[in-house]
């Protein structure tokens, strides 16, 4: 595919061939128009393409997490959600549209002058629709429908398809480049709620309002014209693209894909399709969002384009901006050029927010699925065990904003009613759908991503398979076949990039004597009976993970597993960890701890702690300390980088 571009650098891209169902969007020079004068826009048209997909996820439904420390933050996650009263979620919306409300208002970001008040009522409803899906809450489904009924008043009483928790002045100030938080931001959450709601729960009320919104959408950027347009995409806008594109993909209306083109934000995505990284210095969170939008348009039309632009922002970041947890950002920017992350980390202490990493798992998912290459699922194992795990608290179910690496850092969680963070609302959603990508499938058969207690359901093939571990703590997995009649299925186990010490696999007790490399899959294929077993064992081992820009800073892992230099009990304090954002130290407060160590030998250093699964003790240093899961860490110091001499 072609793409033209004008010496001002500005793309003018015509998509032709919307009469030829499945002809490729072709790409040309739109002549005559002037892109930039007020008013004018791209002609667009779209037409779906579908890319096939070399692995495709099963509906919640047929996963359910089993015994765990998955389902023990899904459980923890889901009391949380039924907690949190209806009336103050639709507080700041009843009001906006003038109807009676008198509910006690919640705090933090949704207070009733906050500025993106109404977002996590959106994050809200997506919550609960993955919880119907993925463990069949019927209580929080029927209490979001009501909440769709509601907001569905509210959206009548404000007219015009606009439904907002704050007034119309917000997006004056937008257009007029005058100061205003993230409306469209705002917006992109309510209106994922209510497609989530459609697609899960099947309430097709929300999907009217939903549509109601992108044709409000519609109206507001039309008049606007590119220019103007590209300048409001300057504010953050969360994933406008992304949403429209499903709504889109969910009606069949190509009009909302064209409205999704509006959002094409040319000043980010056109140094990433020419492979460039100029993100240093562009607030992390704004962005991936976009790179989601960029992804699942690929999805519908094929444009390579936007698979150069996802797939070139994933590999750069993952590679060259992630600390060991899969975290990335410093004060939720990307301060340095890439592969500087020794000098970042200690440029401030409020590393790695939550949202990024639920929002890279996002689009980690996408593109797994066009290749099913398993290096995939080696960040995405990585993130989700070190950054996702144990950042939800075990008792009260709030979230975590900043995943703090320096020495001295502790752990800080939202407070029930007055944080409601972007990292609260991201983190409601992440918890109601940790069963999404254990499994993938193609026609042939099953792909085993992670290993996670759970079990799968694949109706059409007649088959159950039950997944019976304790990972991280166990190394290993058991797979037990439940099938009516015996199938043909092609079985493929991840073999992770951390089992660099090989394995082994037993089928019904008799073991295969064969294996397959890190970042690969074991592939079995054979016709399974009901009761047939698979174990398999990777053996962990502990390594050392230096900082590319600074050798003798670095991490220990145990397997895929951080673990976090204990740095005593002395208590941060119930009021220092509920509410703030971060643990308040300043940078360079405290040092890293020293280790007097062979990097290539840890098991030289350090000892398993007995009785203690995955934690370990050095020796032979100046001051001795203990190291274990970060993903366990609570309640004291730790740090997840050392200085190694
Ligand atoms: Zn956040």
């Amino acid at each position: 595919m072609s793409e033209a571009r004008d010496s001002t650098g500005i793309h003018r891209r015509q998509f032709l061939g919307a009469a030829a169902a499945g002809a490729l969007p072709s790409v040309a020079a739109a002549a005559g128009q002037a892109a930039g004068a007020a008013g004018a826009w791209e002609r667009v048209q779209f037409a779906r393409r579908d890319l096939p997909l070399k692995a495709r996820p099963f509906p919640m439904t047929a996963v359910r997490l089993t015994e765990g420390p998955f389902r023990d933050a899904q459980e923890v996650n889901r009391k949380y959600l039924h907690r949190l009263p209806a009336d103050r979620l639709l507080h700041t919306f009843r009001v906006t549209a003038g109807l009676p409300s008198t509910a006690q208002p919640l705090g933090g970001w949704e207070k009733p002058d906050g500025e993106l008040r109404g977002h996590f009522t959106g994050h809200y409803l997506s919550a609960c629709a993955f919880s119907y899906s993925s463990y069949g809450d019927a209580e929080l489904k029927k209490k979001a429908d009501a909440m769709v009924a509601e907001l569905a008043r509210c959206q009548e009483a404000l007219k015009d398809g606009y439904l907002s928790a704050y007034p119309l002045e917000f997006w004056d100030r937008l257009k007029a480049g005058k100061r205003v938080w993230a409306p469209f931001y705002t917006l992109h959450k309510i209106m994922a709620g209510l497609l989530d709601m459609y697609a899960h729960c099947g309430n097709q009320q929300a999907l009217a309002v939903v549509e109601n919104m992108a044709g409000w959408v519609d109206r507001w950027t039309e008049p606007l014209g590119e220019e103007h347009m590209q300048r409001v995409l300057n504010v953050e806008f969360g994933g406008m693209g992304d949403i429209l594109y499903n709504l889109w993909a969910a009606t069949g209306k190509a009009r909302y894909a064209e409205v999704g083109h509006r959002f094409d934000h040319k000043r980010i995505f056109d140094p990433l399709a020419l492979r460039r990284d100029e993100l240093k210095g562009l607030h992390v969170n704004t962005q991936v969002p976009k790179m989601i939008g960029a992804a699942r348009r690929h999805e519908l039309t094929q444009e390579a384009r936007y698979r150069d632009i996802a797939e070139f922002f994933w590999h750069e970041v993952t590679n060259a901006r992630c600390y060991v947890t899969g975290g990335t950002s410093n004060a939720e920017l990307w301060l340095t050029d890439p592969r500087r992350l020794a000098a970042e980390l200690r440029m401030r202490s409020n590393t790695c927010e939550c949202c990024k990493a639920y929002n890279l798992l996002k689009l980690t998912r996408h593109l797994y699925q066009w290749s099913a290459d398993p290096r995939f699922f080696d960040y995405y194992e990585r993130t989700l065990f070190n950054h996702r795990l144990g950042t939800i608290h075990p008792e009260t179910g709030a979230s975590m904003y900043y995943l703090a690496l320096n020495p001295g850092s502790w752990k800080t969680f939202g407070a029930e009613f007055d944080s409601f963070w972007c990292c609260t609302g991201s983190g409601v959603e992440e918890y109601a759908k940790l069963n999404d990508s254990i499994y993938f499938h193609d026609d042939q058969g099953v792909y085993v991503n992670l290993f996670i207690a759970s079990e799968l359901n694949w109706a059409e093939k007649g088959v159950r398979i039950r997944q019976t571990t304790r990972f991280p703590e166990q190394e290993g997995t058991l797979l037990t076949i439940e099938a009516a009649r015996p199938v043909q299925m092609v079985l493929r186990i991840r073999v992770p990039w951390w089992a660099t010490r090989g394995g082994a696999v037993r089928l019904n007790g008799k073991a295969l004597g064969v294996f397959a490399g890190p970042s690969s899959y074991l592939t079995i294929s054979r016709v399974w009976k009901k009761g047939d077993r698979v174990e398999v064992q990777f053996p962990m081992s502990l390594h050392v993970e230096p900082m590319p820009d600074d050798a003798s800073i670095a991490a220990v892992l145990y397997g895929p597993i951080v673990l976090a230099g204990e740095m005593g009990r002395t208590d941060p304090g119930k009021e220092r960890m509920f509410g703030p954002m971060g643990p308040t130290i300043k940078t360079n407060e405290v040092p890293f701890p020293v280790l007097r160590a062979d990097a290539a030998h840890p098991e030289s250093w350090l000892q398993p702690a007995p009785g203690k699964p995955l934690t370990f003790r050095t020796v032979g240093q100046a001051a001795d300390m203990t190291l274990s899961p970060l993903y366990k860490t609570l309640d004291q110091r730790y740090t997840v980088y050392f200085r190694v001499s």
